[in-house]
């Protein structure tokens, strides 16, 4: 074909020149233009994505102050807990000692018990000695043994005495169980009131501890948040830098365009579209050209194994290293290492007036071997086949988009009946 571009160049030159390098002349004038509105649309996006980036910024400054709330509120709550829980270790040894305490007037109350019993049977004996004969020691028998009447009286107070003593004793002892029943009653009642407390410290400790689970699963909520916050700004720049990268290579390719009418004017036949041919690739003489060798793997479009579209075509490999060549002529715009596209180049090229991008995803690390703003050739090689990225073996994943490229990909097409030999 390379003949009839020669062919065609010349009927240009001898005057014919509607055509140039196959490509209406109208059309060449109409894609300066188009070149221009890409351009004026790149940056409309450009500064959509800014506007973005400035939310998104505002949206990671929010969740970081909602953050350092939500741990203040978590010191607050824990410095509760633990107070409380001292609390709850105060009171719970005041209840050990208080039962200690109680057992302990059990034990007295039962002692005094004890002899009050002994008291009233020795009573009891003593009560019946004044009645009955034939005790070790009668009381009638010490009345009866008086020498006088005065000896009698004598005898009789003492044993009155002695019975007043018995009752004294008597009524003392049961005044101080009732005094020992009284107190442990009283503590009996302070052992339940502190029970009821440490009761309502652990509920209030409960409820504590449940407001921090919430407090960690707000907190938990907050830093996914600001982790999916950060990596939509990462998306946005790496947009922002697509962006960035193409608007200057459309601006390269407007001069080339304007170039290249000049040239045409000059009745000159000046873009020689001669590709530097590849040794182990044969180029295709039209626009494009298949950009490696090796089977289609995977073609362009929905997968029913997945349920997945997909936005290219995949080459499989013939040796360990396939080279990659240009698609088409153009400018590269973005020579740099994505995290699903791996070592990746993309291409703004402008075919028949129309732009065109081409991607080259998954290359082998390192061996890419142009970089952004580059003028590239059809055939020319800028890179090998690999794996990097997200691939599954090695392969080039490669997408023809009609038209700008967006993160979106809404301008991408299917390659075949474009790209030849697919
Ligand atoms: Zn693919």
């Amino acid at each position: 074909m390379r003949k009839s571009v020669k062919l065609l160049a010349a009927a240009a030159a001898v005057g014919l020149g509607t055509f140039f390098g196959g490509i209406p002349l109208q059309s060449q004038a109409e894609s300066i233009s188009n070149l221009k509105k890409e351009q004026s649309n790149i940056q409309e996006k450009r500064s959509g994505v800014q506007s973005n980036l400035n939310d998104v910024q505002g949206q990671i400054n929010d969740l970081k102050n909602q953050q350092t709330n939500v741990k203040t509120e978590m010191q607050r709550i824990d410095l509760a807990i633990g107070s409380t829980t001292k609390e709850i270790e105060t009171k719970t040894a005041k209840i050990n000692e208080t039962k200690a305490e109680i057992s302990k007037l059990q034990d007295e109350i039962k002692v005094i018990s004890e002899r009050i019993e002994k008291r009233n049977l020795l009573l009891k004996d003593r009560i019946r000695n004044y009645q009955v004969t034939g005790g070790a020691v009668n009381y009638l028998d010490v009345l009866m043994g008086a020498t006088s009447f005065s000896d009698f009286i004598d005898r009789a107070n003492a044993v009155a005495t002695i019975m007043q003593a018995d009752q004294d004793i008597l009524k003392q002892q049961e005044a101080d169980k009732k005094t020992l029943e009284e107190k442990e009653a009283q503590v009996e009642k302070d052992l339940a009131d502190l029970e009821k407390l440490v009761a309502d410290l652990e509920k209030m400790n409960q409820q504590l501890a449940e407001q921090r689970a919430e407090k960690d699963r707000l907190l938990g909520d907050l830093v996914e948040q600001e982790g999916e916050a950060h990596e939509y700004k990462m998306e946005l720049q790496e947009q922002e830098q697509a962006l960035a990268a193409q608007e200057s290579a459309i601006q390269k390719l407007i001069k080339q365009e304007q170039e290249r009418q000049k040239q045409q004017q000059q009745q000159q036949s000046a873009s020689s579209s001669k590709s530097s041919s590849n040794a182990s690739i044969s180029v295709s003489s039209g626009a494009f050209t298949r950009p490696t060798n090796g089977p289609v793997t995977s073609g362009y479009g929905y997968r029913t194994y997945n349920n997945e579209f997909h936005n290219g075509v995949d080459f499989g490999r013939v040796t360990n290293s396939d080279p990659i060549v240009a698609a088409a002529d153009g400018i590269v715009f973005r020579s740099y290492l994505s995290s699903s596209y791996g070592e990746c180049v993309m291409i703004t090229s402008m075919v028949n007036g129309q732009l065109y991008t081409t991607v080259y995803a998954h290359m082998v690390s390192g061996s890419r071997l142009v970089s952004e703003g580059q003028t590239v050739k059809k055939g020319q090689q800028i890179g090998i086949k690999g794996e990097t990225g997200q691939a599954d073996g090695i392969h080039l994943h490669f997408e023809l988009h009609k038209g700008k490229w967006e993160a979106d990909k809404r301008n991408k097409i299917n390659p075949v009946g474009i790209i030849p030999g697919l």
